[in-house]
């Protein structure tokens, strides 16, 4: 049994997703190579091999593998991550997708991403619109330094500004102190109750303050509402990642605020995952 077969029965056996993109990720991190240059067999120095089985030691306790080769891809880039930010999900894409649509190419747009984490959307999306700038807001002074160095090693950092704020104070819109055309938004959604029985992946090492929605899931969504009608310019957008189940009620909360219901879009395994509305 060649090493990468074998790395791929231990992760099958421990029950993990991809076992064969996953086993070719941690061979490529040691070899500091791209993963699709992993195939057949690989030869690795002993030392090489020692650090091979640390990291797939960590991996089989269910730490998850982005966090610890300390990237992963998103969209079109990559993605610097630590135990610090949310790992960027493919869900998260269709939210990225539905954004473009709704951005010119051509005309400047200033866009806000509250509770930005790795920097993965509004950076996905500055780096396919040049014309863009935008303001990435986290409560985590740890997250937006993981974010500001994605930025700039996606060399966006001249056109992307970062503000350590949290949407529950007082405060808040004064400190942000500027209208965009575009919002996104991937707030914490899961009830407290529902972060026990998440996949240990989750539970263990994303952190609390991106995952905790409150008791019903809702609280950061009702509470950007009530901030969205000031900060977003007439005719302007916000779109907002919805948890399972969670989509129409999103319209509903951010329609009791005058904005109004354009679309909600399916991720690809058909979850209503990104909302839409217009200012
Ligand atoms: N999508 C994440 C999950 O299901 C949750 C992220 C969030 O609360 N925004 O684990």
């Amino acid at each position: 049994m060649t090493i990468l077969e074998k790395i791929i029965h231990q992760l099958q056996w421990s029950g993990i997703e991809s076992p064969r993109l996953e086993a070719r990720l941690l061979i490529a991190h040691i070899l500091q190579c791209d993963a699709t240059q992993i195939m057949g067999d690989v030869i690795l120095t002993e030392e090489q091999n020692e650090y091979l089985q640390t990291l797939l030691a960590r991996r089989l306790k269910h730490e998850p593998l982005d966090k610890i080769i300390g990237h992963r891809e998103f969209y079109k880039s990559d993605f610097k991550v630590s135990n610090k930010v949310l790992s960027p999900r493919a869900d998260t894409e269709t939210l990225v997708e539905e954004a473009l649509l709704l951005i010119d190419s051509v005309q400047s747009t200033n866009i806000l991403d509250l509770g930005t984490g790795s920097g993965c959307i509004i950076e996905s999306l500055l780096s396919e619109r040049p014309n863009c700038c935008g303001t990435a807001v986290d409560i985590s002074s740890e997250a937006l330094q993981i974010a500001r160095e994605n930025a700039e090693n996606l060399g966006l950092d001249k056109r992307l500004k970062f503000i350590q704020a949290d949407w529950f104070a007082d405060d808040f819109s004064e400190k942000i102190n500027d209208t965009f055309d575009v919002i996104v938004t991937n707030p914490p959604y899961i009830p407290s109750n529902d972060i026990a029985s998440l996949m240990p992946e989750v539970r263990e090492y994303d952190p609390l303050l991106a995952l905790d929605g409150g008791n019903d899931g809702f609280l950061s969504y009702k509470r950007i509402a009530e901030l969205v009608p000031q900060m977003l310019k007439n005719g302007g957008y916000i779109l907002i990642e919805a948890g399972i189940e969670q989509a129409a009620q999103i319209a509903d909360i951010f329609s009791e605020q005058g904005l109004q219901h354009i679309k909600t879009a399916n991720d690809l395994a058909g979850v209503p995952r990104c909302v839409v509305m217009k200012k």
